[in-house]
């Protein structure tokens, strides 16, 4: 469902890639772990995927990155929106409405589906992330792991086939981050999407995932983006 193809990034004015080089494929349904020390590129390499890299950042992209066959270098993230969810660190950096109900409409705006379509959408989504009781609720009222729900809600509708998280847990208490965990399973399990999610507490996600992707910088290791043999759960 993604593929790395000797993938690395140049950031405009840098001297040195992002990243180390990066093969590697995630299969259709699978949660795959991005890992590795803070500065090792892990943010670049998501915005790979959601085409964010180079599109909006600038910089080069060497090697190819394909979603679902596109690659996203030819792609821009408009016509990856109906593939790729994206949900950064911060979820209120996220948010464009005001209510829980209006957010999770709102990323399926520009895709001209019919009304009715839209509101069975909101409605499976409400359920899917036990947000039923918080529809009406302005978000700014919520709780973090409430609104990181939210966050991951309001880029379901569109119904992505991958779902590309920075850290979706880092700001969150433990039960709150186990919440967010187990809509992650929910989606990968009932609904095949494939997941690839960065996140630097290892031990708290490393249960849920089927591949662990380590970015080593290249003086700290051998210099290349190593698929972990964790065991499936
Ligand atoms: P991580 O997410 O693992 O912390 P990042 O992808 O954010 O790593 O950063 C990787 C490297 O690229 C760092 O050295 C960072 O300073 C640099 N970098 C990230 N974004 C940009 C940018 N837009 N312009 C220039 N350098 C950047
Ligand atoms: P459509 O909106 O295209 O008419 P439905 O809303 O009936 O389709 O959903 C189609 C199927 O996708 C349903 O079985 C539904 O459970 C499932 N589905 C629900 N949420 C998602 C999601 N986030 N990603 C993928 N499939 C989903």
């Amino acid at each position: 469902m993604i593929t790395f193809d000797q993938v690395t990034v140049v950031h405009d004015g840098a001297t040195a890639p992002a990243l180390p080089l990066v093969d590697a494929q995630i299969p259709e349904g699978e949660l795959c772990l991005l890992i590795g020390p803070s500065g090792a590129g892990k943010s670049t390499l998501l915005g790979t995927v959601s085409g964010l890299v180079p599109h909006f950042t600038g910089g080069t992209l060497h090697g190819r990155v394909t979603v679902a066959g596109r690659d996203t270098r030819t792609h821009k993230p408009r016509e990856l929106a109906d593939i790729v969810g994206t949900v950064g660190q911060d979820p209120l950096a996220h948010f464009v409405t005001d209510t829980v109900e209006d957010e999770l409409a709102y990323g399926m705006e520009s895709l001209g589906l019919p009304p009715g379509t839209m509101r069975r959408r909101v409605e499976e989504t409400l359920d899917l992330l036990g947000l039923n009781e918080l529809r009406d609720r302005p978000i700014a009222s919520l709780s973090g792991g409430q609104q990181q729900r939210v966050a991951i809600g309001s880029v379901l509708t569109p119904h992505p086939k991958v779902l590309v998280l920075d850290e979706p847990t880092s700001a969150l208490d433990p039960p709150a981050a186990e919440e967010v965990l187990a809509v992650l399973q929910r989606l990968v399990h009932d609904l095949g999407t494939t997941v690839l999610m960065a996140e630097h507490r290892l031990e708290r996600v490393v249960q849920y995932a089927d591949q662990v992707l380590l970015l080593a910088p290249e003086d700290e290791g051998s210099g290349s983006a190593a698929p972990g043999g964790f065991p499936s759960p």
